[in-house]
């Protein structure tokens, strides 16, 4: 694992480049920030932002928006599950945010290549911060037919800062869902 800092490849960051712009869509419909896209062979095949406020469904996290248009497409086309396998075990995620338990386990279940994250997710972060899900569990999978993560590479710290500040600024000013503030941040005459 790169330690964050670290430099990153120009592909690494027109990637993050790509993700942070849904999670700027993602802001604009009033939607906590984060996004997501999925590089296969060097090109975006999927991208998806978070859409729990518009669904009213507290798991349409960005890396389970994208990953649905991949299997919705691949089913569409007649893939087997074999080649859906295959395909996914090529595929690149970058998300603006590290994914959540909910999100890492699903990744490590679908059996993704890659995970590049920006900033941390210090309350429900499933690749470092809470657990450590793209580790994967191989000693348990001989324990039974249960699906296990098989885990994942995760390079962590790409354009964290511009990550942090989208979120910070959502939770700050454009959240409507947020408590009001006790007073208001300023308090200008309007004429
Ligand atoms: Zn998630």
């Amino acid at each position: 694992m790169e330690s964050p800092g670290a430099d990153f490849s120009p592909d690494t960051l027109a990637f993050m480049e790509l993700a942070l712009e849904q999670a700027k869509l993602a802001f604009d419909s009033l939607e906590v920030p984060v996004g997501c896209v999925i590089v296969e062979d060097g090109k975006v095949i999927a991208s998806g932002r978070n859409r729990t406020t518009e669904t009213r469904n507290a798991s349409r996290h960005a890396e389970m928006e994208a990953v649905d248009v991949l299997l919705e497409d691949w089913q569409k086309n007649g893939l087997s599950k074999l080649e859906v396998a295959k395909k996914l075990s090529k595929c690149h995620l970058y998300v603006t945010c590290e994914p959540c338990i909910m999100c890492a386990a699903a990744l490590s279940i679908l059996g993704v290549k890659e995970v590049y994250y920006g900033c941390t997710n210090d309350k429900f972060g499933g690749c470092g911060s809470i657990l450590s899900l793209h580790l994967g569990c191989s000693e348990l999978l001989k324990s039974g037919g249960i699906p296990q993560g098989k885990g994942f590479k995760c390079i962590r710290g790409i354009m964290a800062s511009e990550a942090v500040s989208l979120l910070r600024t959502f939770y700050e000013q454009g959240n409507p869902n947020a408590p009001k503030p006790h007073r208001p941040l300023t308090h200008q005459a309007t004429h």
